[in-house]
């Protein structure tokens, strides 16, 4: 459990005999200033003292490791939870913008077969509160190094649709409580279909991006699993119904894996489907993963992910290729909880300072 957990009966209660505007006072302090409760300078000292041995109050996310890279503009953080369970969180400052990568569940159960948090197995659904921390975390991060965080990308540790009514409920949140944007917040998927028709349904509009991988079933299921569920004639269908109601580009995220995925008729293959439904595509040169088990795969050159761009632009589909960030501490797209974590021992955000 998490303090954004919480809801405002319950943050209520915690201050039962006080004025009413101490209500707003303590939202706004979790929501706008990323405040911990001893630090509510607005409240009276006694109040200060009361509210910080409320242990619903307390921070969720304890701080195992922080690794920077790319001249500090990227940070990841090993979280771990009351339960000992981890997750990881990544935060990215671009020229313009700053980005946070979040986890929606501890672990994953989809057993992607490129990616290290599939190779780890699944841990346990993370709560609203526990998600929302994490964009609030990196937002008091963002703005104590004079940055804005103003983007959301639910492509951290976890499949977001597996855990879809905690997912949306924390995109309610980061909406509006945190006041980001909802078309700067992106949900990514392997593809369950039952949530994509959910999420067609959904007041406000957020970014879809599907990890596709492969165009065909057979290399797709080897790839990504839960194929075999959900295979290409039954996700594609569902995308056409997204988009029909929605009006919304999808994306498409394809790891480009050498001699797996990148071949000409597999760009062929992909521009098909992307062409059907006016999709995006970003290419992510696989990156590099410590597993136990026995991985050969290995991410295209550098000179073939820019060919197979070529190709599919050629082919009419507009074409991103994803700069790969992080790579150094493991931060990269399908790295993450690639490294046993070294422990230090803080708690966030207090130890952050
Ligand atoms: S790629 Fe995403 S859905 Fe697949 S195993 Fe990794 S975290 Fe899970």
């Amino acid at each position: 459990m998490s303090r954004y957990d919480l809801e405002d009966s319950d943050l209520a209660e915690l201050l039962v005999g006080e004025p009413s505007y101490r209500l707003k006072q303590l939202h706004d302090g979790l929501y706008q200033k990323f405040s911990e409760v001893d630090e509510l300078s607005v409240f009276p000292r006694a109040l200060r003292e009361r509210l910080s041995l409320r242990t619903e109050l307390d921070s969720a996310l304890e701080i195992v490791t922080e690794l920077s890279a790319d001249d500090g503009k990227t940070v990841k953080w090993l979280f771990r939870l009351h339960d000992s369970s981890e997750i990881e969180t990544v935060l990215m400052h671009y020229r313009d913008y700053s980005t946070v990568c979040i986890s929606s569940q501890a672990g994953c159960a989809m057993a992607c077969t490129f990616c290290a948090t599939g190779h780890g197995g699944y841990t346990r659904q993370l709560t609203t509160g526990e998600i929302v921390e994490q964009v609030v975390f990196a937002a008091r991060r963002s703005r104590e190094s004079g940055r804005r965080l103003d983007h959301v990308v639910f492509m951290g540790m976890g499949e977001p649709f597996a855990n879809f009514d905690r997912v949306w409920r924390a995109v309610e949140r980061i909406v509006n409580d945190l006041g980001l944007a909802s078309r700067h917040v992106t949900l990514s998927t392997v593809g369950l279909v039952p949530q994509i028709l959910l999420l067609a349904d959904k007041p406000f509009q957020v970014n879809l991006a599907v990890s596709l991988h492969a165009a065909n079933n057979e290399l797709r299921t080897s790839l990504v699993p839960i194929n075999r569920r959900y295979p290409l004639e039954v996700l594609v269908p569902a995308l056409e119904h997204y988009f029909a109601r929605t009006h919304r580009r999808i994306s498409f995220e394809w790891a480009l894996i050498a001699g797996v995925n990148d071949s000409s008729p597999d760009a062929i293959e992909l521009a098909s489907i992307a062409r059907q439904l006016r999709a995006h595509v970003n290419l992510i040169p696989l990156n590099p993963i410590q597993t136990d088990a026995p991985f050969s795969m290995e991410g295209s050159s550098p000179e073939r992910v820019e060919e197979f761009a070529d190709e599919l632009r050629e082919l009419g589909v507009n074409t991103t290729v994803r700069r790969t960030r992080g790579r150094s501490i493991d931060a990269a797209c399908g790295q993450l909880a690639a490294r046993t974590p070294i422990q230090i021992g803080r708690r966030a955000p207090k130890g952050s300072k």
